[in-house]
């Protein structure tokens, strides 16, 4: 198709083309003359309809040859369909794998509630929770806040956050040096990248509404949690606390829970929870993007795909792409507020591309794995120095918190 003969596409179709009131025909649709083909094709995308649709609407009224690949490109280039196109589907969920033990990867989120502030931290071994009040937002405060929480189990290998100035802050750069663990940031305005740290939030939300917090927390860290098979309290202690519910004094001895059993439950969980989440938003992968392709990116809470921009390299995070806009302000974006643009320069070569499914593929990108690419909305990712260990993977994690 790609240099198309204008004679030979009519002396293919000359079996049904007729004459009829000086109109050249082709069975019942009147054949249009080059000129006027760039008009006849807005006419048939008026009201913005899709590539079915506006197929439909040609078959009972206009042909030339070629008219099918044409329309495909005009509403696969319509701006409009564009800017107002659904939001993009689901992709398959990503489940990060347990960490080893208890207090190796955690996930810090800040919240509100009634106007005060809180900051949360989950472990993602052991599920627990640690919520700390906060009198001001400063880095400072919230830096101090992890410190006291260090002092209780050390330091992780891994906090996760999101890109919360306090967490970006030169501060807090310091502070993740001086104590050496690694600083992951989860995809802005992607609340689905930091899933973990948002159910979490809404299960200390649950937690802080109620008449004594402390206890309902307590409550919280001694039960067991089906993703686990143990109690926060017992995988972060080896023994269960004593909460209000009466229980028999040798329940309360340490009783370490076997960490094989652990990854195991969890590996079940996280299946079934993968499984239903990605059946129940028809997850399917979607293409990867290439530097220097253009895109649309749908702004925080936008409807619409208004915002041009260019692919720069991909993210370290997985499903990330790093974008300039225009105006030259560098974004981070998941994949699905993403949005390619076909070029429309050369629409032949386009489409064969298109056709042959060549568009979107062999991105020649380095690979996320071992490129310290620095970013400009958070902090690069270090290894900490006193473990001398590869840096980790760096798959934003998502679990289940309950359940
Ligand atoms: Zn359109």
């Amino acid at each position: 198709m790609a240099e198309f003969s204008p004679v030979r596409g009519f002396h293919a179709a000359r079996a049904h083309l007729s004459e009829s009131d000086g109109l050249v025909l082709y069975q019942d649709r009147i054949v249009i003359p080059t000129m006027l083909r760039s008009n006849i094709l807005d006419q048939l995308h008026v009201g913005h309809q899709g590539l079915t649709e506006c197929r439909e609407r040609a078959k009972s009224s206009v042909w030339w040859p070629g008219i099918g690949a044409q329309i495909t490109e005009k509403v696969r280039t319509c701006d409009f369909c564009r800017e107002h196109k659904p939001t993009q589907r689901w992709e398959p969920l990503l489940t990060a794998p347990l960490p080893g033990g208890p207090w190796q990867r955690i996930v810090t989120d800040l919240c509100e509630l009634e106007g005060k502030s809180f900051l949360i931290v989950v472990d993602y071994f052991s599920r627990d929770i640690e919520i700390a009040s906060l009198t001001t937002s400063t880095s400072r405060q919230v830096i101090n806040k992890l410190k006291h929480m260090f002092v209780r189990w050390g330091i992780p290998l891994e906090l996760v956050s999101d890109n919360a100035t306090q967490f970006t802050s030169a501060e807090f750069q310091d502070f993740r040096q001086k104590y050496g663990f690694n600083h992951i940031t989860s995809s802005p305005h992607y609340p689905q990248g930091n899933g973990a740290a948002e159910r979490a939030v809404q299960t200390a939300k649950h937690i802080l509404k109620q008449p004594d917090p402390c206890l309902a927390l307590m409550s919280y860290r001694s039960t067991p949690i089906a993703a686990t098979g143990a109690s926060p309290a017992q995988l972060m202690t080896g023994r269960q606390i004593r909460t209000t519910l009466p229980v028999l004094e040798n329940t309360l001895l340490p009783h370490p829970v076997s960490h094989d059993l652990v990854p195991q439950k969890d590996s079940v969980v996280k299946k079934a929870y993968k499984f239903f989440y990605n059946r129940r938003h028809s997850a399917h992968s979607l293409p990867e993007l290439c530097p220097g392709q253009v895109v649309r990116v749908k702004l925080d809470g936008g409807k619409d795909w208004k915002t041009p921009a260019k692919v720069i390299s991909r993210s370290k995070e997985s499903r990330s792409y790093l974008v300039e806009m225009d105006n030259g302000t560098m974004l981070r974006r998941n994949r699905r507020h993403l949005q390619a643009v076909p070029e429309i320069n050369n629409p032949t070569e386009q489409q064969q591309q298109a056709e042959s499914g060549a568009l979107q593929q062999n991105c020649d990108f380095p690979t996320s794995q071992g490129t310290a690419q620095r970013e400009p909305s958070e902090s690069p990712v270090l290894t900490s120095p006193t473990l001398g260990s590869p840096p980790r993977s760096t798959t934003p994690v998502r679990m289940t918190s309950r359940g």
